[in-house]
């Protein structure tokens, strides 16, 4: 089963919830975690058990991070505001750097999310390349 992150800054959380109750359907044999706030309004759209982790501003970022780290995420769907400032910048940051090192689809705005729902690719249960750091790895061994 497909599990995928969620996370949505205030100003973008009724877009997010708009858009996740128009493809209730797709959902439906997901696996759903999401930051605090986000993960319970999610839960109460589509009925769905969602796992909740801390709020974004309190660790809830970082937390999904290191689970796209572990392997454990296969696609992030992050609606981040670019009209207001977060207390949590550097996380927010983190989260979509992390999202890039281990080449996890991302989508950050509605458009490209509708693009992934819609993509062939997820019907075709799609195994995304995950990155090989071998060689960075033993680099750092012998330093
Ligand atoms: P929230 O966190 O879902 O708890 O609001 C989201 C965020 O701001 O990163």
């Amino acid at each position: 089963m497909k599990t995928i992150a969620l996370v949505a800054h205030d100003g973008k959380k009724q877009a997010l919830l708009q858009w996740v109750a128009a493809h209730s359907a797709f959902f439906a044999d997901k696996a759903l975690v999401a930051t605090g706030t986000t993960g319970k309004l999610v839960s109460e759209v589509l009925e769905k058990e969602v796992l909740c982790l801390a709020s974004g501003p309190l660790g809830g970022d970082q937390q999904i991070g290191a689970m796209i780290a572990e392997q454990k995420i296969d696609w992030l769907v992050f609606f981040w505001d670019p009209l207001s400032s977060q207390p949590h910048d550097p996380d927010v940051k983190a989260l979509i750097r992390l999202a890039v090192v281990w080449n996890i689809p991302v989508a950050c705005n509605q458009a490209t999310a509708d693009f992934i729902v819609h993509s062939s690719l997820y019907q075709q249960d799609y195994q995304r390349e995950v990155p090989d750091f071998s060689v960075y790895q033993k680099r750092l061994e012998t330093k």
